[in-house]
């Protein structure tokens, strides 16, 4: 009998490019896609490119790009990975973030090895084919039916252009039944009469085709519905049929956009032009999920207290973190943005206003500025009982405050912030000793945490172990374990057998909490992360 391998599954890829100006919500728009498919009963997975030469965005600064998502695998990625996360609830490992970076990396290594021997390396073929190659390397890897990969930046620049020749090429390569294109753009309204205009997507999708891609789906976004007699002309100009020009109008929460685009017979359209049988959508949660961040009861002002505060997509996992946590109690949580800075260098009568808020946040960070002003921040929660929750650099300046203030170890610091300081509470991680490069280096991903039985912590994880991704350099010096005990000072999970303490709490506040993992990186809408669920419940409360 002859024994036949299985066929391997042919993937199908759907791409996601950008045009007009940046923030339009590709990322939103990619997520959605992928939802719906994974509605129907697809394999789907996403992936985000990111044109700029960096090797990943641990070195960027997040003012100026926004948070870096952490995956399990320790990749320090683009924030969109958070919200194919949040979307999808699978787990995107590093590889799903790629760069011009890493492609060029990959080519210069290759080279170096003498993979080329004899050619002339050049962008086209084998800097679009290492793209190809880290684009299908996802898909068969994980078996995905679909794979939908979001292009970075917007088309016209210089950096996508490999990119977009690489898909292209791939639409050749593997034809129009497994390659799909959905160009994001946006019809404003100037004028009072509010007519929606359609020029800048007319230049956008020009832009696009003299590249060689023809779009199959517009999404337009839009403040209120796009009109039909500019979905009429967008559709003429752009050549696009007219119910594959979708509006992407403002919905009342991001989760909503998969039934804005479904209400408009999104799945249809991309399965006519990919063949895909399934087209029935199972909502499951899903629906309910979305409605539960516009149905509120009430709602709670929280403080976070940072230094990123200027840009607030630096904290956007943090953000969705108590959103999530809010809507499963019913509560509208107002985000209120606070930099640090504020609270020193003779600010400290600005704490007062603390005492306005139901709970107080303090997120990662690093560096010395602004965190004098972290640390008077988190023992004024602690003095006045105000529920605080501190993460990574919120975890290690709560120990700086709570040992100057309740072990009067006035003198006491984070070596980041002063390395001759003669109280090291807070110290290099012994294995940062001999790291000298700065990418990509620092105790990263996912580690398993051990949680002491009859603590808060057990008590809001329900569990004695858990996994949570980290990003750090520093960790809580465990010489002064005692002291800090003996004052009250709860240290109540551990990981690597005990070498680093990963919470602290302190009994008989309202809520006082903190960690040193990212618990905002594994919270999903409708399964918020446990630390910030008790938190924000402990915050309604009073
Ligand atoms: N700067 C601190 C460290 O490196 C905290 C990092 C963070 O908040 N992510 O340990």
């Amino acid at each position: 009998m002859d024994v036949q391998s299985s066929p391997k599954i042919q993937s199908k890829f759907i791409f996601i490019t950008g045009g007009v100006m940046s923030g339009l919500g590709k990322g939103v728009t990619t997520s959605s896609t992928a939802k719906l498919l994974q509605l129907a009963g697809y394999k789907v997975s996403c992936v985000k490119i990111d044109p700029y030469v960096n090797y990943d965005a641990g070195t960027m600064n997040p003012v100026a790009h926004g948070e870096v998502f952490v995956t399990d695998d320790g990749g320090e990625c683009d924030m969109d990975m958070g919200n194919y996360e949040r979307f999808t609830d699978i787990a995107m490992t590093k590889d799903h973030n790629i760069t011009t970076g890493r492609v060029y990396m990959d080519v210069i290594r290759a080279e170096r090895e003498g993979k080329y021997l004899g050619q002339c390396v050049q962008i086209i073929p084998h800097v679009t084919d290492a793209i190809k190659n880290a684009v299908h390397k996802i898909a068969s890897e994980e078996e995905l039916d679909i794979l939908v990969v979001e292009c970075g930046g917007t088309v016209g620049d210089i950096e996508s252009l490999p990119f977009l020749e690489a898909f292209r090429q791939m639409e050749l390569e593997l034809g129009h039944s497994n390659t799909l294109f959905i160009h994001v753009t946006l019809a404003p309204v100037l004028d009072v009469v509010g007519e929606q205009k359609t020029k800048p997507t007319q230049h956008s999708v020009q832009e696009l085709r003299r590249i060689g891609i023809q779009p199959d789906i517009l999404a337009v976004r839009c403040k209120t519905p796009l009109r039909d007699d500019a979905r009429r002309k967008i559709s003429l100009f752009a050549s696009v049929e007219q119910n594959c020009v979708i509006s992407c109008h403002d919905a009342p929460s991001i989760y909503k956009v998969p039934e804005v685009l479904e209400n408009q017979g999104m799945l249809k359209s991309i399965a006519e032009r990919l063949g895909l049988q399934r087209t029935t959508l199972k909502w499951g949660n899903w629906k309910g999920i979305a409605e539960s961040f516009s149905k509120y009861e009430g709602s709670i002002k929280i403080a976070v207290i940072g230094k990123y505060v200027k840009l607030p997509d630096s904290y956007v996992s943090i953000y969705h973190a108590l959103l999530h946590a809010g809507a499963s109690i019913s509560k509208k949580v107002d985000v209120y943005w606070i930099d640090s800075e504020k609270f020193e260098n003779g600010g400290q009568q600005n704490l007062s206003m603390l005492k306005n808020f139901e709970g107080i946040l303090v997120p990662g960070g690093f560096g010395r500025r602004g965190s004098e002003g972290i640390i008077s921040a988190a023992n004024f929660a602690r003095a006045n009982n105000i529920p605080y929750l501190g993460i990574c650099f919120g975890f290690q300046l709560a120990i700086v405050a709570f040992a100057r203030h309740v072990c009067k170890l006035t003198d006491a610091n984070s070596t980041e912030l002063e390395s001759n300081t003669k109280n090291p509470i807070v110290d290099f991680m012994p294995e940062q000793l001999d790291v000298h490069n700065i990418g990509g280096t620092m105790r990263l991903g996912s580690h398993e945490i051990t949680i002491t039985p009859r603590t808060i912590a057990a008590g809001i994880y329900r569990s004695d172990s858990i996994r949570r991704r980290h990003r750090h350099r520093f960790e809580f010096n465990q010489k002064y374990l005692d002291i800090v005990t003996k004052n009250g000072l709860v240290m109540s999970a551990h990981s690597d057998s005990g070498r680093r303490i990963e919470t602290l709490e302190i009994p008989n506040h309202k809520f006082f909490f903190a960690v040193q993992y990212h618990a905002e990186f594994n919270s999903r809408p409708g399964k918020a992360e446990q630390a910030f669920e008790a938190f924000v419940k402990a915050s309604a409360k009073y």
